[in-house]
């Protein structure tokens, strides 16, 4: 499904460079559900851009989905990312004026989705967030860990074969954590295929795999060992995080 070889990021501004990615490789398969944490500043973001076609490599080969993406052009990595990926913010990035229902659609107005079909695919993904009775609401009038379940509604709309997701939980309290958390273990039963940057240690124990990053490369691709399943858990006994 994603297969990254060899990857190398410098980012140039005037005389200065900096090189963030230094030979980053890896595959993803199907089904996964994986974590890449690390300290600040050791690559995660830059990884995740290339990886949602949102920038692009300086050296290094990327095959998404069987097709290789390393080297089209930003309108072509755009018609990539709205029909393959799905992306959640750490910041929501809702449009304040438009209703939860008008938000879950939008990727799919610009992917050229029938009116009819990308209103019942929206309904179909907020039902799956939970939040289908909130539809005709504006983001104002949600909390923070309801407005990222709107994100996560907007980014599986569109059926990508990936979702990813760069620090979802870090601007949310530990409770609407979990809650996310539990959405996307949920999904990923449904077979979704999701890809996280956080570098919140509490979280790595819902994931299935965890890569560690530092200083622009992996330094540890390991199984998540007695994986915590929320769906388990009434959210009343959900583990308190200090
Ligand atoms: P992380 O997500 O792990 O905190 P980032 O991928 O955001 O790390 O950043 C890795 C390094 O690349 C940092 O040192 C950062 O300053 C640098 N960097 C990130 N984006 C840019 C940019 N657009 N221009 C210059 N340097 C950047």
């Amino acid at each position: 499904m994603i297969e990254l070889e060899n990857a190398y990021k410098t980012y140039e501004s005037g005389s200065i460079s900096f090189t963030a990615l230094k030979g980053v490789s890896l595959k993803v398969e199907n089904g996964e559900f994986t974590g890449i944490t690390g300290p600040s500043g050791s690559g995660k973001s830059t990884l995740m851009n290339i990886l949602a076609c949102l920038d692009r490599m300086t050296q290094g080969k990327y095959i998404l989905d069987g097709k290789d993406v390393s080297s089209l052009n930003d309108k072509e990595l755009a018609g990539i990312r709205n029909k393959k990926i799905g992306f959640v913010f750490q910041t929501f990035n809702l449009l304040p004026r438009l209703t939860i229902l008008e938000n879950v659609e939008l990727p799919m107005v610009y992917g050229g989705i029938p009116r009819k079909e990308r209103r019942e695919r929206a309904l179909e993904a907020l039902d799956k967030v939970g939040l289908l009775n909130w539809q005709e609401h504006k983001p104002n009038e949600i909390s923070g860990g309801q407005k990222q379940r709107v994100a996560i509604a907007r980014a599986i709309a569109n059926d990508p074969v990936v979702l990813m997701a760069d620090e979802p939980t870090g601007n949310l309290d530990s409770k609407s954590s979990l809650d996310i958390l539990r959405v996307f273990q949920d999904l990923n039963d449904e077979g979704v295929t999701i890809l996280m940057v956080t570098h919140e240690p509490e979280n790595i124990k819902y994931l299935k795999r965890v890569l560690k990053f530092n200083d622009g490369v992996i330094v540890e691709d390991s199984k998540v060992e007695d994986r915590r399943v929320l769906k388990d858990i009434p959210p009343e006994e959900y583990p308190r995080v200090p």
